[in-house]
C-alpha cells in the first residue's frame, strides 16, 4: 500500500530538554492540525527537525523511538547547520527576499552550501522511509531543493510541494544569486501550490524568464514531466475557534479583561515580531489616530502582542527596540492616570486567552507589509460568534484575496490606516455583521480540513493525468 509523507522543517512536536529528561509537547500550529488527520493515518509519517540540538546516539534514538510511535520520524540538525541552514540561508536570504525586504537579504556562499547540505539530509531521511510509489508532500521555504533531489532518487514519486510565504515577482528572485537551482528544485515537484493566484503568476514568469521554460494555465512543460501549479488559500481550524469563543473559559477571561480596561474600547494587534509584519507602521497610524481625533482618547486602547520570533537574527533585536520605543513615547505622552493607550505584551499566550482577546476586540488591525496569507485574521473571524466587529486588513497579506469585507488597506499609508481605525469604531452594528457574516461563510468552508483535501485530491490528479499522457 502506498503511503503519504509530510515533510517540514519542523515537526509538530516540540521536543524540549529539561533537567535531566525529554519532554515531548505538541505544537498548535494551524498546519498539524490541518495534516493530523493524514499523517497519523495507515503508515503514513511526518519528518522534519524535533527542535533541539541532541549529542549523543543513545539520545537521537530514544527521541526516534518516543517520535516513531505518534507517527513522526526526526531528522537531526547540528547548531552549525540551524545557523548557516536556518537562521542563514531560509531566515536572512529567503524570507526577507520573499517578502520584498531584499535590502535586508545577505548572499552567503556558506549558507547557501549549508542548505543545499541540509536539503541532502532531508532527502536522505525521507528515501529511508518513501517506497516507489508513495505520496510526499514537502513545505516551504526552507525545503525548495527536496523535490528534485526526491525526483532524482525515485523518480516515480508523487510529490507535492507547498510554499507558505508569498512567492514575489521575479524582479526579486532574479537577485539571488541561486535563483536557477532554486527554481529547479520547486519543479522536482508535480504540484506546486501557493496561497493565491498572484505569487503562482509570480512563480510561473520567473520559471519563465529565469530557466527560459513556458507554462501554460498552470502547467509547467519541463523536458522531462508536466508540472502542475495552482493556489490553495490555506484556512484555519474554524470550529477549534468557534468552539472556544463559546467556552465559559474564553468568557471569563473577557469579561475580566473588560473590568481592568474600564470598559475603553479595543483595537487588536497580534503578530510574531517580524519586519513583515508592519508593526511599528501601525503603532505611528495609532498615535496619528489619537492626534487627528482626540474625542478617541481615554475612549480606545490599542492591546498588542507580539510574540517572540527568531531574536538572534540582528533586524529581529533592532525591530523589538523601534517598537519597545514608540510605545514608551506614545504612552508617555497621552495616558491619563486611568487609561493607557497602548497595552503591550510581548510573549504568547494559551488559546484561550486568545480567543478572549479576539472576543473582546471590536477592531482587528492585521496590517503586514508582506504576508503569505495571514491566519490571525481568519482566527478573528471565526472568534466572532456575536458577528460584530470590524477587521483592517492590508491589501498585502494573502488573506485580502478571499476577506473583502474586511476594511481593506495600504499599510504605509498611515493617514488611511488612522481613517480606517475611525471607519470601524462608527461602523453601524448592522454592517458590521453584513460583513463578519460573509467572511465567516467563507472562513468556515474553505478551512484547513478543505484546504488539505484539495491539495491531496489535486496531488493524485497530477499524477493520474502524468501517467494517462505518457
Ligand atoms: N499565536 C500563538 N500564540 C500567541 C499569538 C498568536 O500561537 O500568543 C498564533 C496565532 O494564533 C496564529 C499564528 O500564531 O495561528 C500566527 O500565524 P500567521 O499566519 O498570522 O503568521 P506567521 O507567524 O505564520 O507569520
Amino acid at each position: 500500500m502506498s503511503r503519504t509523507i509530510i515533510v517540514s522543517n519542523r515537526l509538530p512536536t516540540k521536543v524540549q530538554r529539561t533537567d535531566d529528561s525529554l519532554t515531548f509537547q505538541p505544537s498548535e500550529g494551524g498546519l498539524a492540525t490541518g495534516l493530523g488527520s493524514i499523517y497519523r493515518e495507515d503508515d503514513n509519517v511526518w519528518v522534519g527537525w524535533p527542535g533541539l540540538f541532541v549529542e549523543t546516539t543513545e539520545e537521537e534514538e530514544y527521541i526516534a523511538e518516543q517520535l516513531r510511535a505518534d507517527s513522526m520520524a526526526p531528522v537531526f540538525l547540528t547548531e552549525a547547520e540551524i545557523r548557516d541552514f536556518y537562521e542563514g540561508f531560509s531566515n536572512s536570504t529567503l524570507w526577507p527576499t520573499f517578502h520584498y525586504f531584499a535590502q535586508y537579504a545577505t548572499y552567503e556562499q556558506e549558507h547557501w552550501e549549508a542548505y543545499v547540505a541540509v536539503n541532502e539530509k532531508f532527502c536522505q531521511a525521507v528515501l529511508e522511509l518513501a517506497g516507489p510509489d508513495d505520496t510526499i508532500w514537502v513545505h516551504d521555504y526552507q525545503l525548495l531543493l527536496l523535490p528534485e533531489m526526491l525526483r532524482q532518487q525515485r523518480p516515480e514519486c508523487t510529490i507535492g510541494f507547498f510554499l507558505h510565504i508569498p512567492f514575489p515577482s521575479h524582479e526579486l528572485i532574479r537577485v539571488l544569486p541561486w535563483r536557477a537551482e532554486l527554481l529547479r528544485g520547486m519543479l522536482g515537484a508535480d504540484l506546486i501550490g501557493f496561497h493565491t493566484f498572484g505569487y503562482m503568476r509570480h512563480f510561473l514568469s520567473a520559471v519563465s524568464q529565469i530557466l527560459g521554460i513556458p507554462s501554460l494555465n498552470g502547467q509547467v512543460e519541463t523536458p522531462t514531466r508536466t508540472v502542475l501549479v495552482d493556489a490553495f488559500p490555506m484556512g484555519i481550524d474554524y470550529k477549534r475557534y468557534e468552539q472556544t469563543a463559546s467556552s465559559e473559559t474564553a468568557q471569563q477571561h473577557e469579561q475580566d479583561y473588560r473590568e481592568a480596561l474600564r470598559e475603553a474600547r479595543v483595537i487588536l494587534s497580534i503578530d510574531r515580531l517580524d519586519y513583515t509584519k508592519g508593526i511599528a507602521q501601525r503603532l505611528r497610524a495609532f498615535e496619528l489616530l489619537l492626534q487627528r481625533y482626540p474625542e478617541w482618547r481615554e475612549q480606545v486602547s490599542l492591546v498588542m502582542l507580539v510574540v517572540p520570533s527568531r531574536d538572534q537574527v540582528p533586524q529581529y533585536a533592532a525591530l523589538k527596540e523601534e517598537i519597545d520605543e514608540l510605545v514608551g513615547r506614545i504612552n508617555a505622552q497621552y495616558r491619563t492616570i486611568s487609561w493607557n493607550p497602548i497595552h503591550y505584551f510581548y510573549r504568547s499566550f494559551p488559546l484561550e486567552e486568545l480567543v478572549a482577546l479576539y472576543r473582546l476586540a471590536e477592531v482587528a488591525l492585521v496590517t503586514p507589509m508582506r504576508d503569505g496569507m495571514n491566519l490571525v485574521a481568519k482566527e478573528f473571524i471565526a472568534s466572532k460568534v456575536d458577528q460584530r466587529g470590524v477587521l483592517i486588513l492590508s491589501e498585502r497579506a494573502g488573506a485580502a484575496r478571499e476577506l473583502s469585507d474586511a476594511i481593506i488597506i495600504n499599510p504605509t499609508d498611515a493617514g488611511q490606516l488612522a481613517e480606517a481605525m475611525h471607519d470601524a469604531l462608527v461602523m453601524p452594528e448592522e454592517e458590521q455583521t453584513q460583513r463578519m457574516t460573509a467572511m465567516q461563510a467563507l472562513v468556515r468552508q474553505y478551512d484547513v480540513f478543505a484546504w488539505t483535501k484539495l491539495f491531496m485530491d489535486r496531488l493524485a490528479y497530477s499524477k493520474i493525468k502524468q501517467l494517462t499522457m505518457a
